[in-house]
């Protein structure tokens, strides 16, 4: 069984990823096998600063959401999206008590309730999911698994899928690099979802108030691409110890 990847790489003074590229997990685990992933095993002060940072980085990028939405929606995303966080980051003590799996259910709620609009269901969908299949998570192996399941039940309560121009344009490809190379992609993260929410620009808007739009929405970055590039970007660089 591998050590769980943050005590590990705390214990050794560097953040994960660079544990990862020093190869320090790279021999536990070949000794067990291929199926070997190492474990994920947050604490309270792991679990605070990701959910902190999160909230904060939505908050600060308000005003941003805000034009986006304005340019091909009703411009309410950045309002949405900070009301939902800031109900988060009220919480943020309380939620990082529990564990991993309860905080993203407790997180869901709150996302649910607060955000509004199209993307609270969804974004809510996504981390009352994550809660579900990864109840037993133990590996980053596992939530990678989870991740992706939450994934298919936002595209079922979206009636939706990638290349419409949603925040599904981030979320896909950032979890097939996720698959691809495990912890360290985490290194890579920001900026992979990133690229992946400007990508979202050229594309013709075919769910959500966009869409109306028809070929109007070409040329402009979805607004819940970018929010969902701004939380997993923060997952990547917390993670990789940077604050
Ligand atoms: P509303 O569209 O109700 O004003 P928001 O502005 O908060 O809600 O969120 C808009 C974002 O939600 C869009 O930019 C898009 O990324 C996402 N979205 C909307 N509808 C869907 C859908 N059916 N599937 C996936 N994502 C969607
Ligand atoms: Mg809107």
């Amino acid at each position: 069984m591998a050590e769980p990847l943050i005590p590990l790489a705390k214990e050794a003074g560097l953040p994960i990823c660079w544990a990862q590229e020093e190869g320090v997990l790279d021999d536990e685990a070949q000794e067990d096998g291929a199926q070997a992933s190492p474990g994920i095993g947050m604490e309270r002060e792991d679990r605070l600063a990701l959910i902190v940072a999160i909230a904060r980085a939505v908050i600060a990028h308000e005003e941003e959401l805000t034009r986006l939405d304005q340019a091909i929606g009703d411009g309410d995303h950045g309002v949405n999206m900070r009301r939902g966080f800031e109900a988060v980051l009220h919480e943020a003590d309380a939620l990082a008590e529990l564990g991993t799996a309860a905080a993203l259910e407790a997180i869901g709620h709150l996302l649910v309730n607060r955000i509004g609009g199209a993307a609270g269901p969804l974004y809510g969908t996504l981390a009352l999911s994550m809660a579900r299949q990864g109840a037993n998570a133990q590996t980053l192996h596992d939530w990678i698994l989870a991740f992706g399941q939450a994934i298919e039940d936002v595209k079922r309560r979206g009636k939706s899928e990638g290349g419409q121009k949603t925040l599904l344009d981030v979320f896909v490809p950032v979890h097939a690099v996720l698959v691809e190379k495990g912890a360290e992609a985490f290194v890579q993260l920001a900026r992979i979802a990133e690229e992946a929410a400007e990508a979202t620009r050229p594309m013709r808007a075919l769910r959500g108030r966009a869409a109306f739009l028809g070929d109007r929405s070409v040329g402009h970055v979805d607004p819940g691409a970018r929010s969902a590039s701004l939380i997993l970007g923060v997952v990547g660089r917390v993670l990789c110890g940077e604050s």
